[in-house]
């Protein structure tokens, strides 16, 4: 318990979070028949990290620790090298048409993740490196659909921003859609790890977004993740560099005093954002939401959380996975829309909204 109690303090005041580094290797056979794979493999042992081999991800079974806490937080330090085997696409509506797959897990701490049901006991972050067959297969997506552009999306099982200051596959992806005639490339985070991406040729064709929420949400709930501040610095040095820019704020998350959070939050990113940054600027909102088994889960991983899941205080509504999602009452919901709305059109008028969920 004491250690439990280490590890969330020393996570939630963490203030400046340094840009991601594994604390241990697995590498896949199969992955080292390709370029990408060999050069991560040399960069991981010149930065003197422990290398192991294994025949698949889904043997990794001695990580370190003593109990499924320590267990859980060495898993997300983990990072495997491997090869995405399959080249179906599943579909991410509402932001895009298709997910597109470039890595998986993350090594951030956000009590809420939806990551900690999908990836239940591997937690690790898996980056592949067969990029190009990646490419290939979201060639065929956009052949099928042309002239309509086709939007990928590209965080939706991972934030791919926190490990690719150490892959470049997103900056691989961004280039390789800045030359693609009907792919569009979009992607969010909440790590303000952004420099090598700066200076990647775009062309307009990837939206880049934040992650963003107040910052007693970021502070209590959203441990080893990047601060608001830094996040929003990151978006103006994006913005910067021609980037279509836009900010997801989720979850919307009701606690006392969320009103005045979400007006300091408005109020921080008016104060920051520069004209040019606000012509094309797109705002998502997401509201909070759990399902019982993410309850389950969240109660285990993160046992001191002050995340409020009490399933009678809220509406049930049927989930695309076959399973009631807790969401806000109506009420609530309106007062969400009408209050945070109400201030990105006041704050933002030349955004647009792209949808309320
Ligand atoms: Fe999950 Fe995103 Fe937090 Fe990572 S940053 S733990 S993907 S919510």
């Amino acid at each position: 318990m004491l250690l439990e109690k280490h590890f969330y303090l020393m996570m939630r005041d963490n203030f400046m979070v340094r840009p991601f580094v594994p604390q241990l290797i697995y590498v896949e056979p199969k992955a080292m028949e390709y370029s990408l794979g060999k050069s991560l493999v040399t960069k991981f042992e010149n930065m003197g990290i422990e290398i192991r081999e294994t025949t698949s991800h889904n043997q990794i079974r001695n990580l370190p620790g003593d109990n499924d806490f320590q267990k859980y937080r060495n898993a997300k330090s983990t990072l495997v090298i491997g090869v995405r085997k399959t080249l179906k696409f599943d579909t991410s509506k509402p932001s895009a048409e298709y997910a597109i797959p470039f890595a998986t897990g993350c090594m951030g701490h956000c009590h809420y993740c939806y990551l900690q049901t999908t990836m239940g006991s591997k937690p690790y972050i898996r980056t592949y490196v067969n990029i190009d067959e990646i490419f290939d297969a979201a060639e065929g997506y956009m052949q099928e659909r042309a002239p309509l552009d086709t939007r990928f999306e590209a965080s939706c099982t991972s934030d791919i921003v926190g490990v690719d200051h150490l892959t470049h596959t997103l900056k691989h992806a961004i280039e390789y859609f800045g030359k693609s005639e009907h792919g569009k490339l979009r992607f969010v985070t909440k790590f303000a790890h952004v420099d090598h991406l700066l200076d990647a040729d775009h062309k307009g064709r990837t939206r880049f977004r934040f992650s963003i929420n107040n910052n007693h949400i970021i502070k209590y709930f959203e441990p080893g993740t990047s601060r608001l501040n830094e996040r929003i610095e990151a978006a103006v040095k994006v913005a910067e560099a021609g980037y279509p820019l836009g900010f997801i704020i989720a979850p919307i998350y009701l606690h006392d005093g969320w009103k005045e959070g979400y007006k300091e939050m408005f109020e921080k990113l008016d104060e920051a954002l520069p004209p040019f940054a606000r012509k094309d600027l797109t705002f998502e909102m997401i509201q909070h939401r759990f399902t019982k088994p993410a309850k389950r889960v969240i109660e285990k991983n993160y046992p001191m959380t002050k995340l409020e899941l009490d399933e009678s205080k809220r509406k049930t509504k049927w989930g695309r996975y076959g399973i009631y999602k807790y969401v806000y009452q109506d009420q609530e919901q309106q007062d969400i829309k009408n209050t945070l709305g109400g201030w990105i059109n006041d704050y933002f008028p030349a955004s647009t909204i792209e949808y309320f969920t």
